[in-house]
C-alpha cells in the first residue's frame, strides 16, 4: 500500500504520525512510505532521518495526498485539505467527530474512509489510541504544577519533595484512572505525600495495593474533599465520566478553603474541567488566578512535548496501521474487531453512533 504522511498544520501542533522506526517497519512489509518535508521537525525528526529509514520525502502536502492510498495523520484535517482529500483514500488520525459538525459534513462528501483513533475501542472498552496522551498529561500535570508552585509563578513557594527536616507537599488526585495514575506515580516518586480519590471502590483497592508507601487512597465525595484542599498544595483534575462532562468536584467556594497560592492543575479540562473555575487555557498563556488559587487548565497538555507524544502515540498507532496497510481496511476490520470500532464514516455514510447521534445522521 501506498501510505502518506502530512504536516501537521493545525496551530501549534508539532507531533507527527510516523517515527521512521514505523517507516521501516511499514517498508519491511512491502508498503511505499511518502512523508511531507520537515513533517517530523517538530518532533526532532529530519527529512534524512526519514529516508534514512526507507521514506521518500515530497515537497507539498498536495503531493502527499495525491498519491497515498493511506494517509496517516494526527490531527483532523482542516478546512485547507478538505480538496485534497479522494474518493475511497483511507485516513487514519484523530478526528472527534462528534465536535465538529463542518468536519463530519466534509468527510462525508469526500467519500472517503475515516478511521479515528479515539474510538478505536478494545474488549475491555478501554481506548488504546487514547491512553498515551493521558499518560503523557497525567504526568506533565506533576510538572507544570511543581513549576506554578515555585513563588515566582504564583504558587505558595513550596518544594513537592520537601528536604531533610521539611515536611514535602501534599498533592491531591483526583480520580484514579490514565492521568491520576500517572500523576500519583510521579508526585509520589519527587517525595510529595499523595492522596488519590476515586469513586471506584475496585480501582482504589487495585491502587492501594500498586502504588509507594506515599500514596493513600479516599473515596471521592464532597465531605472528604472538602477536608482535604484545607491541607493540599497541588490539586491535580483527572476524573472522566465517558460520554458525559466532568462533574465539578471542586466547586468556587471550596476555593476559600485552601490555602493561598495552591495550585490546581485541570487535566479534565478538555472535558468541561472538574473544577467550578476552570476554564480552557493554552501553552502560550496557560494560567489564571481566582481567589488567590492558582489554575492551569491547557487543552492540549501533550502538544508542549512533542518529541515525547510522537513517540508515545506511533507506539501505539503504528500496529494498528500495520494491519491496515497489510489487509487494507475492510479486510482488517473483519479480523479486528477492535479497528472495526474506529470506523466513523465510509464513503459518504456515518457508520459510528455517536457520530450519527451527535448531527442527526442516518446509520
Ligand atoms: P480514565 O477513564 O482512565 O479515568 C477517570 C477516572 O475518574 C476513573 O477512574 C473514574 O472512576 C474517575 N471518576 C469518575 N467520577 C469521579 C468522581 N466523582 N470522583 C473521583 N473520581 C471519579 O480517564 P483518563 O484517561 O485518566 O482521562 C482523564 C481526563 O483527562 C479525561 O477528561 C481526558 O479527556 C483528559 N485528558 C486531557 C488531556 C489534556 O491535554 N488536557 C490529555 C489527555 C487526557
Amino acid at each position: 500500500m501506498i501510505i502518506g504522511v502530512p504536516k501537521e498544520i493545525k496551530n501549534n501542533e508539532n507531533r507527527v504520525a510516523l517515527t521512521p522506526a514505523g517507516v521501516a517497519e511499514l517498508k519491511k512489509h512491502g508498503h511505499e512510505v511518502y512523508v511531507q518535508s520537515t513533517a517530523g521537525i517538530g518532533s526532532g525528526i529530519s527529512d534524512e532521518d526519514y529516508t534514512g529509514a526507507g521514506a521518500t520525502i515530497l515537497a507539498t502536502i498536495e503531493e502527499v495526498y495525491a498519491i497515498a492510498e493511506m494517509i496517516v495523520k494526527v490531527k483532523e484535517p482542516i478546512a485547507s485539505e478538505y480538496p485534497l482529500i479522494k474518493a475511497n483514500q483511507l485516513l487514519f488520525t484523530y478526528f472527534h467527530f462528534a465536535s465538529s459538525e463542518e468536519l463530519t459534513h466534509a468527510m462525508l462528501e469526500s467519500g472517503a474512509v475515516c478511521l479515528a483513533y479515539e474510538t478505536v475501542e478494545k474488549a475491555d472498552r478501554s481506548l488504546p489510541l487514547l491512553i498515551p496522551m493521558s499518560e503523557v498529561a497525567g504526568r506533565m500535570a506533576v510538572q507544570e504544577g511543581a513549576k506554578y508552585l515555585e513563588k515566582p509563578m504564583g504558587g505558595r513557594g513550596i518544594l513537592l519533595g520537601g528536604v531533610a527536616g521539611v515536611k514535602p507537599a501534599n498533592v491531591l488526585v483526583l480520580g484514579g484512572g490514565i492521568v491520576g495514575t500517572q500523576s500519583a506515580k510521579m508526585a509520589a516518586g519527587l517525595g510529595a505525600n499523595v492522596t488519590i480519590v476515586d469513586v471506584n471502590l475496585q480501582r482504589l483497592r487495585y491502587l492501594e495495593d500498586i502504588m509507594p508507601a506515599n500514596v493513600d487512597t479516599v473515596m471521592s465525595n464532597e465531605y472528604n474533599l472538602r477536608q482535604l484542599v484545607q491541607h493540599t498544595d497541588l490539586i491535580i483534575g483527572g476524573v472522566l465520566i465517558p460520554g458525559a462532562k466532568a462533574p465539578f468536584l471542586i466547586t468556587k467556594d471550596m476555593l476559600k478553603l485552601m490555602r493561598p497560592g495552591t495550585v490546581m492543575v485541570d487535566v479534565a479540562i478538555d472535558q468541561g474541567g472538574c473544577f467550578e473555575t476552570s476554564h480552557a487555557t493554552t501553552h502560550q498563556d496557560p494560567i489564571f488566578v481566582v481567589d488567590d488559587i492558582v489554575h492551569y487548565c491547557v487543552a492540549n497538555m501533550p502538544g508542549a512535548v512533542p518529541y515525547t507524544s510522537t513517540l508515545a502515540l506511533t507506539n501505539a498507532t503504528l500496529p494498528y496501521a500495520l494491519q491496515l496497510a497489510n489487509k487494507g481496511w475492510k479486510k482488517a476490520c473483519r479480523d479486528n474487531e477492535e479497528l472495526k470500532k474506529g470506523l466513523n464514516i465510509v464513503h459518504g455514510k456515518t457508520v459510528y453512533k455517536g457520530v450519527a447521534d451527535a448531527w442527526d445522521l442516518s446509520l
